[in-house]
C-alpha cells in the first residue's frame, strides 16, 4: 500500500506539489489524471524519492518516511539507508522505456536482480524468464532492445519492474510513447496485473482504461488534488468544474 500525507513539494519559487494526500490501498489501482504540468510525474517520482518532497510522510508497504527542511530547504534527517529500503518496494515504468541497449531482454530484466538485489545468476535467470513469459515475451529473451517494437519494449521494461518483485507498481504514462497501434498490447499487460491484485498507481492519458481498471481516479490541479473518487464520481459526476472540463476535452 501507500500512505502519502500532506506532501509539498518546490523547485525554486515555484511550489509544484501543494499538500497533496493520497492513499493506494493494497491490491488497488488508482489513477492519476490531470492537464500538463499538473504535478502528476513529480508527485509519482516523489513515491520512489527521484525527487524529495520537502515536507510531509510517505509510507510504502512498511517503510515510512518523514521529510523535513532547514531554513535553505535542504532535506534534513533522512538516512540513506531508508531511502534504499524504500525504494526497494516500488518500481516505475516510464514513458520512455530506458532500455539499456547493449543488454539482451533478458539481460534487461535480470540487471538489477542481481546487482542490487543480490541474487544469484540461476535465481535471477529464473526470475527473468518468469516475468518475460508474464508479459508475452519469453522468446524474444535474446534480442536486443533496438530490434523490438516498442509495444514489445514496453512489455520488457514492465517485466524488468516485476523482477525486482516490488510491492508497489508505479507507471508514467506508459502508452504515451507508443504508436496508437501498440497501445493495446501494453493496457492488456497492465489490466491483467490490476487483475492479479498488484497495487499500482497510474498516470494516463487513456481514460477509457483508467476507468476500466481503477478503484479511484485522483484529478491533478495546479499541484492540488481538486477531485477524487470512483471512476464513475470523477468522469460522470465530478464536483469541480475544471476536472469536468478537463475530462470532456479529453474524452
Ligand atoms: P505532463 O502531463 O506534461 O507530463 P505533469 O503533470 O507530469 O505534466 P510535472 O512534470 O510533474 O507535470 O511538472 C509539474 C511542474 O513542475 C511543471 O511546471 C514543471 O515545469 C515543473 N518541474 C518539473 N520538474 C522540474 C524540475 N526538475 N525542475 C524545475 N521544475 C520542474
Ligand atoms: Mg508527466
Amino acid at each position: 500500500a501507500i500512505d502519502a500525507r500532506h506532501l509539498v513539494k518546490r523547485y525554486a519559487e515555484q511550489t509544484v506539489l501543494r499538500d497533496v494526500s493520497l492513499r493506494v490501498r493494497e491490491a488497488s489501482v488508482v489513477s492519476i489524471i490531470g492537464s500538463s504540468g499538473s504535478g502528476k510525474s513529480t508527485l509519482l517520482r516523489c513515491m520512489n524519492l527521484l525527487e524529495t518532497p520537502d515536507r510531509g510522510e510517505l509510507t510504502i508497504a512498511d517503510e515510512a518516511i518523514r521529510f523535513t527542511h532547514d531554513a535553505a530547504g535542504n532535506n534534513v534527517g533522512l538516512e540513506r539507508r531508508q531511502i534504499q529500503r524504500l525504494r526497494a518496494q516500488v518500481a516505475m515504468v516510464f514513458q520512455q522505456f530506458n532500455l539499456w541497449p547493449h543488454l539482451t531482454v533478458l539481460g534487461n530484466v535480470i540487471e538489477a536482480p542481481l546487482r542490487v538485489r543480490g541474487l544469484r545468476r540461476r535465481a535471477a535467470l529464473e526470475l527473468g524468464e518468469h516475468f518475460l513469459e508474464r508479459v508475452g515475451l519469453a522468446d524474444k529473451r535474446d534480442a536486443y532492445p533496438g530490434y523490438l517494437s516498442g509495444g514489445q519494449q514496453q512489455r520488457v521494461a514492465i517485466a524488468r519492474a516485476l523482477a525486482m518483485q516490488p510491492r508497489v507498481l508505479l507507471f508514467d504514462e506508459p502508452t504515451s510513447a507508443l504508436d496508437p497501434e501498440l497501445v493495446s498490447e501494453v493496457l492488456a499487460v497492465i489490466g491483467g496485473l490490476a487483475d492479479e491484485g498488484r497495487t499500482m498507481l497510474l498516470v494516463t492519458h487513456e481514460m477509457s482504461f483508467a476507468r476500466e481498471v481503477s478503484d479511484e481516479v485522483v484529478f491533478l490541479h495546479q499541484g492540488v488534488v481538486e477531485e477524487r473518487g470512483s471512476p464513475r464520481e470523477v468522469f460522470e459526476n465530478a464536483a469541480s468544474e475544471r476536472c469536468r472540463q478537463f475530462v470532456s476535452s479529453v474524452a
